[in-house]
């Protein structure tokens, strides 16, 4: 849908509604009618300009003409055009690749026409700052201005079985809808007695989550099944450690709120792509985690609304503490610094000191790191869906690169990469010796966290086995079968 917002677009769009060709010279007015310029590009629309076609124009060519009138308004007032110019000329090239090779039918035309009206009408419902603001930020028209109503989510009873299992790593987090996680990662406030210690208001609390939900994109595996898996270990690693007898009830706030905002408005690509791309993300963070910076940001502007801030009762230097800890947390979730990470961890692993501020601060970083990783600590069967969700999202993202000219990583490549050597590696490399190490600390995972995932190494290693004993008999038959081939 949002195609219809790039200024080459539009123009791509008018062109083929109105059967002109494309060379067409589409020429802007201001609003008295005075010519800006006399062809419509890029740079033009960071203003309020009217648009004209200097021609005779029919019914449809004038209701054209206010479509992209109401969308270069539109345009003008979300987006900081210089800001975004790299990202939109990419886009631009992407589009005009992908309109030369789909062609646009006029079906598809009155469908944008028509989800240009809905959008204009949003935006016109939603005239505050922080929706434009974040609107830059956001592809999907996502919603980050709080219900003023209370959430109308049902209250569902967790029955005391599901309270029960929800404290487990085994916890089936396939069966539930997004209300029914809502109420689980509500519940779980409560159960911790964050609510209660910390004077969390209980509504807001509610509309928070709500907020949180709506601000997570339906990606293949970066979607808020995904927070809610990362938080729910979260949860599971407080009680199996018993962190509350350790940690103040802040730190466990930190630690479950991180959890909760850890990949907010996540776009469905990585860094690399970001980076390689240069997309208006890492243009804005200067290539340094672009992702986890947004995730941050986007936290942050939500708790800038009042109706969702969580922290409200907290006195300024509190909240000071709370948003360090939690950026802090967000930000460690980036891969490429894991080995940092956990070597620093390990570094102090051996005389832990709870005491220490700067021990507890690593030691909560090795922790989120665990839980955003950790679906190969559950059960086989919830958690071997989750690879199919990656490998997914990475071929999603290696697609677009191939198309757009990028470098692709092979671990996203559909050419080279299977189930099994996805994971074996990851499992062996990564997970286990970072579990391995907070075992060192908290050796009651072992049984719970660090058995699964051996087991799962060694499921994979034989699939491995299997599969590479299937394409050896293939080879060899091809051999053999080779000369007498059609
Ligand atoms: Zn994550």
């Amino acid at each position: 849908i949002y195609i219809s917002l790039y200024p080459c677009d539009i123009k791509e769009l008018f062109c083929t509604a109105t059967g002109l060709s494309r060379n067409t010279t589409i020429s802007l007015l201001d609003s008295t009618g005075a010519m800006i310029c006399e062809t419509l590009h890029t740079s033009v629309f960071g203003h309020d300009y009217g648009c004209g076609l200097f021609s005779h124009l029919s019914d449809k060519e004038e209701l054209f003409q206010n479509v992209l009138t109401q969308v270069a308004e539109q345009f003008s007032r979300a987006f900081k055009i210089n800001e975004l110019k790299t990202e939109v000329t990419n886009r631009l090239a992407m589009l005009e690749k992908r309109v030369e090779l789909e062609g646009m039918k006029v079906v598809e035309i009155e469908k944008c026409r028509s989800d240009i009206k809905k959008l204009r009408e949003e935006m016109a419902s939603r005239n505050n700052s922080a929706f434009y603001l974040c609107s830059s930020f956001l592809d999907d028209n996502k919603k980050l201005t709080p219900r003023r109503d209370v959430p109308s989510y049902p209250k569902y009873h967790l029955s005391q079985e599901t309270v029960e299992a929800l404290r487990q790593p085994i916890f089936d987090v396939w069966q539930w809808e997004p209300n029914e996680m809502l109420s689980c990662l509500e519940h779980m406030y409560h159960d911790l007695g964050l609510v209660k210690d910390l004077n969390i208001n209980p509504i807001t609390l509610k509309r928070w989550l709500l907020c949180i939900h709506d601000n997570y994109r339906s990606n293949p595996f970066h979607n808020f099944r995904h927070c809610f898996c990362v938080t729910q270990m979260m949860y599971s690693m407080i009680y199996l450690c018993n962190l509350q007898e350790k940690f103040t009830q802040v730190d466990i706030l930190i630690l479950m709120t991180a959890a909760v905002c850890h990949d907010l408005d996540h776009p469905g690509y990585n860094n690399t792509y970001q980076i390689n791309a240069r997309t208006e993300l890492a243009v804005r963070y200067n290539d340094i985690s672009p992702l986890e910076n947004h995730h941050c940001a986007v936290a942050f502007q939500i708790f800038s609304q009042s109706d969702c801030n969580i922290f409200a009762n907290f006195d300024p230097e509190a909240f000071k503490q709370i948003r360090q800890g939690t950026i802090n947390l967000i930000l460690a979730t980036d891969m490429a610094r894991h080995g940092e990470i956990l070597d620093s961890f390990k570094q102090k692993v051996d005389y832990f000191d709870f005491t220490n501020e700067e021990h507890v601060t690593c030691l909560k970083m090795v922790l989120i790191k665990c839980c955003d990783i950790s679906n190969e600590v559950r059960p086989m069967e919830v958690a071997e869906p989750w690879v199919d969700c990656l490998l997914e999202e990475y071929f999603m993202q290696s697609d677009r690169e191939k198309a757009e000219g990028l470098p692709i990583a092979p671990f996203m490549d559909r050419e080279k990469v299977t189930k099994p050597t996805a994971q074996i590696g990851f499992i062996k490399f990564v997970l286990i010796p970072m579990f391995e190490t907070v075992m060192k600390l908290f050796p009651q995972i072992e049984e719970v966290m660090v058995q699964p995932l051996r087991e799962s190494r060694d499921r994979y290693e034989e699939l491995k086995q299997i599969d590479d004993a299937m394409n050896e008999k293939k080879k060899s038959e091809n051999l053999t079968m080779g000369g007498k081939k059609k």
